[in-house]
């Protein structure tokens, strides 16, 4: 299989796989590594002593989601019409957009194109294809900050052992887009979107609070207390639509082997750490290669490496940032 196919798999819920033939160079590169195991050593406390630890990634990401977010808020409020809607549906300067998941949900639930649908979809569609797929999660989605500060909690209660973190398998994400799906087609209503914290916060953001709310405090509260990012990570379809866009996309997180100690403080803080699976020692075939589709982009990866070995790039061109 192909590598974008086996990334595609492991999107879906395949555990990731060690490579079949591992490229001179990064035999090289590995072999250069460890030959002299002093000086592998010496070089990575010297890493560690001298990384400025940094939320540059972080603190850019949290100040792009409370924009768009309020930019919502005030265009509601102050009547300013330059983002109005919701984010499942929306008009910024006049362009429609539709959120993707919600479009398909729409037409599984009316059962035929919706052509009024098709033009906010495409455009919304290209956006993301641009920026990365789930670089909606990360970004933009409101529910994914609450769900960071939950994260935080949640790990200091398994810190100090008053909560224990039970883990799922994470193709449970694929059964539940397709039961979703087919609850549309079934019942005619997008069952979906009367219990997505994505689009109740947003609406709440905009129009006011309602007891919906209470759905996304349960939500919070089982992830504090019973498993890590649960439902980012084993239910919510929009997050493996999006995923299956941002395949196609030139923006990635890419990981160079080369500057890698192989320690894992990146798969620690990621919520999808099997896209991470190149960073254990042995797994990367190539010098440099780009992360799977179900990275959300969240650059808390890139923020934690003491060596720069995980970074922002945009296929084809030389490094961005
Ligand atoms: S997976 Fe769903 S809830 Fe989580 S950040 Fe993405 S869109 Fe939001
Ligand atoms: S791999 Fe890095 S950028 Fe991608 S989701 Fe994980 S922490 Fe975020």
């Amino acid at each position: 299989m192909s590598r974008f196919a086996d990334l595609f798999m492991g999107m879906l819920g395949a555990a990731p796989k060690k490579p079949e033939v591992v490229s001179e160079r990064v035999q090289t590169i590995m072999f250069r590594k460890y030959e002299d195991k002093d000086r592998y050593i010496k070089e990575k406390m010297h890493a560690r002593d001298h990384h400025l630890v940094s939320h540059k990634w972080r603190n850019r990401r949290w100040a792009v989601l409370l924009a768009v977010n309020l930019l919502f808020v005030f265009s509601f409020w102050l009547d300013i019409q330059i983002l109005e809607g919701a984010l499942t549906a929306s008009r910024f300067v006049g362009f429609h957009l539709i959120d993707l998941n919600s479009a398909l949900q729409v037409m599984l639930a009316h059962k035929h194109i919706i052509v009024n649908l098709f033009i906010g979809t495409f455009t919304v569609f290209l956006i993301w294809v641009l920026l990365g797929g789930r670089t909606f999660c990360s970004w933009v989605c409101p529910y994914h900050l609450l769900a960071e500060w939950a994260e935080a909690l949640h790990l200091k209660l398994v810190e100090k052992k008053l909560v224990t973190d039970h883990e799922f398998h994470r193709g449970t994400r694929t059964v539940f887009w397709l039961l979703f799906a087919l609850l549309a087609i079934v019942t005619g209503y997008t069952v979906f979107e009367t219990l997505s914290p994505t689009g109740i916060l947003s609406r709440a953001l905009i129009y006011g609070p309602g007891l919906a709310l209470g759905w996304v405090g349960l939500l919070l509260v089982f992830e504090i207390v019973y498993s890590r990012r649960a439902w980012c990570r084993y239910v919510c379809p929009i997050g493996l639509t999006y995923g299956a866009v941002g395949s196609l996309s030139p923006l990635r997180v890419s990981f160079h082997v080369e500057h890698c100690f192989h320690e894992g403080d990146c798969r620690k803080v990621c919520l999808v750490p099997h896209v991470l699976d190149v960073t254990v020692k042995g797994r990367a075939s190539e010098e440099s290669m780009s992360l799977g589709p179900d990275c959300t982009r969240c650059g808390l990866c890139v923020d934690v490496c003491p060596t720069g070995a995980l970074r922002y790039e945009v296929k084809g061109l030389s490094q961005l940032l």
